[in-house]
């Protein structure tokens, strides 16, 4: 991931709070109809996809049990390595569940990759993944991500949920920052 030089102005819109909505609202009608009549149990990926999921579980129709698994990553902030450290784990057993585990973005996919071999060597029924962004021309690894609400380009974004240096997590909007001139 390439991120903004420190100087930089507010947030420009990518993509508004109507579109995010709109396609929040079909990602929640598929996954309701892919699972319809079963149990599942929602994984929030802390922290950057709790907007995200607060809004989806909010438009999916189903007998719903929600997790919260927090992740940071280790070491040099700008390129993921894949190191993952758990800071908070799900206590409730997954075996036979049918769990979907939403992300606010995949970027070079280490980290989902992670979480998904973490996340099967606990025996679920199933295991899907549901990304709010993807970054397609970053991703190294081959990991299925089964619903994607984005797909964007390389640039480093904020807003409804994602952070820079701690900021922007409150903006309605996924925008990106400009470097001042
Ligand atoms: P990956 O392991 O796929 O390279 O990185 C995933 C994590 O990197 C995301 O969960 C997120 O925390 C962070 N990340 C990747 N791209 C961006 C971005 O454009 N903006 C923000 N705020 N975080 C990002």
């Amino acid at each position: 991931m390439s991120k903004p030089a420190s100087n930089h102005s507010d947030p420009k819109v990518l993509i508004s709070a109507e579109k995010l909505d709109e396609r929040i609202a079909e990602l929640a009608n598929e996954i309701q109809n892919d699972y319809a009549g079963r149990e599942i149990v929602a994984i929030c990926v802390l922290k950057g996809s709790f907007i995200f999921f607060s809004d989806i579980l909010r438009k999916i129709d189903l007998p719903t049990s929600c997790e919260f698994l927090g992740v940071s990553s280790y070491g040099d902030k700008k390129v993921s390595s894949g190191e993952v450290k758990v800071t908070l784990d799900i206590n409730e057993p997954l075996e036979n569940k049918h769990v979907i585990l939403f992300e606010d973005i995949v970027d070079s996919g280490l980290t989902l990759s992670y979480l998904i071999a973490n996340l099967r060597a606990r025996r679920p029924a199933s295991l899907r993944t549901c990304s709010l962004l993807m970054k397609p021309d970053s991703m190294r690894v081959d990991i299925p991500v089964d619903y994607v609400g984005f797909k964007i380009g390389p640039e480093f974004v904020v807003g409804y949920g994602l952070d820079y240096a701690g900021k922007f997590r409150g903006l309605p909007f996924i925008g990106f920052l400009e470097a001042e001139h």
